[in-house]
């Protein structure tokens, strides 16, 4: 086994608190595009501008509508890899385990895993863009060209996702935050490290005592303040990692 595996998995007893955050890189492997990577990611084919700000839904509903939709049918036909599987068995190994993700889909619960923190909201509800009373999409609003409008105020209905230039949703990232100061490790995968505020909790819980652990194929600003940088894809690392921190359990 890799050797840098071994000494991430030292630090991870079984009395840790561990805060794992994910981003889009986690869910790569299931087939999910990410946002930023330079030959798949999603913002190199699409105007983020157009399509994931309250300004471009103003503008234009219908493509921004479309664009969900299309999304929407891609969530709807991945299926966890072995990193979000890794990551549901390594919370059963932990004392305190808490998984917060910025993605927007459902594999890590498809995984197993229980009381998932999602920064950015989901692709799987819907609210009205005025009055944010929720929304359950029929069959034919999925299908048509035009978001549908809103039973109780009858304006447009929008994806329950946080769009750039918003805020998130409060109890979510309070919690993510005080949790990320009081944990013992703070394991980061598959995220660039570029989106604010997420990418700001590695630094608090590295300013309060807590190792790193970044997994990436790629280095970036979280694995140079990482103390240990796991380079690879998730789906790889993730399960070797955990089966070293069982590993050494099981001789403990
Ligand atoms: P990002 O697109 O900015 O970065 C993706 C990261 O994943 C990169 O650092 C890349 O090197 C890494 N990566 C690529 N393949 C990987 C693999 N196999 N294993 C591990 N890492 C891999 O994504 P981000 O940092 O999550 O950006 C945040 C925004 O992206 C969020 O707003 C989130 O909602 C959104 N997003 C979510 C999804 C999803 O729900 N699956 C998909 C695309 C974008
Ligand atoms: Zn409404």
């Amino acid at each position: 086994m890799r050797e840098d595996i071994v000494r991430a998995a030292q630090f991870i007893p079984a009395d840790s608190a561990v805060v794992c955050l994910t981003g889009a890189g986690v869910s790569a492997e299931s087939g999910v595009p990410t946002f930023r990577d330079s030959q798949t990611g999603l913002w190199s084919r699409f105007d983020a501008e157009e399509l994931a700000t309250p300004e471009g839904f103003k503008r234009d509903p219908g493509l921004v509508w479309r664009w969900y939709m299309w999304r929407l049918e891609q969530l709807e036909a991945a299926s966890p890899n072995l990193g979000h599987h890794a990551l549901a068995e390594l919370a059963r190994l932990c004392e305190g385990f808490l998984l917060v993700t910025q993605n927007v889909d459902d594999l890590h619960e498809q995984a197993g895993s229980v009381d998932v923190l999602h920064l950015h909201g989901s692709l799987f509800s819907f609210r009205c863009a005025s009055c944010a009373a929720p929304h359950h999409l029929t069959a034919e609003q999925r299908g048509a060209d035009l978001p549908p409008a809103c039973g109780v105020c009858s304006e447009l209905v929008r994806p329950d996702v946080v769009w750039f230039g918003e805020s998130l949703p409060w109890d979510a990232v309070e919690e993510a935050a005080t949790a990320s100061h009081r944990c013992s490790v703070m394991l980061v995968v598959g995220t660039s490290g570029l989106v604010y505020p997420a990418s700001q909790l590695p630094l608090v819980a590295r300013q309060a005592g807590a190792t790193v652990i970044d997994v990436n194929p790629e280095p970036g600003p979280i694995s140079s303040i990482a103390d240990v940088f796991l380079q690879g894809k998730s789906g790889e690392v993730l399960p070797a990692l955990v089966r070293a921190v069982a590993d050494r359990r099981a001789s403990a």
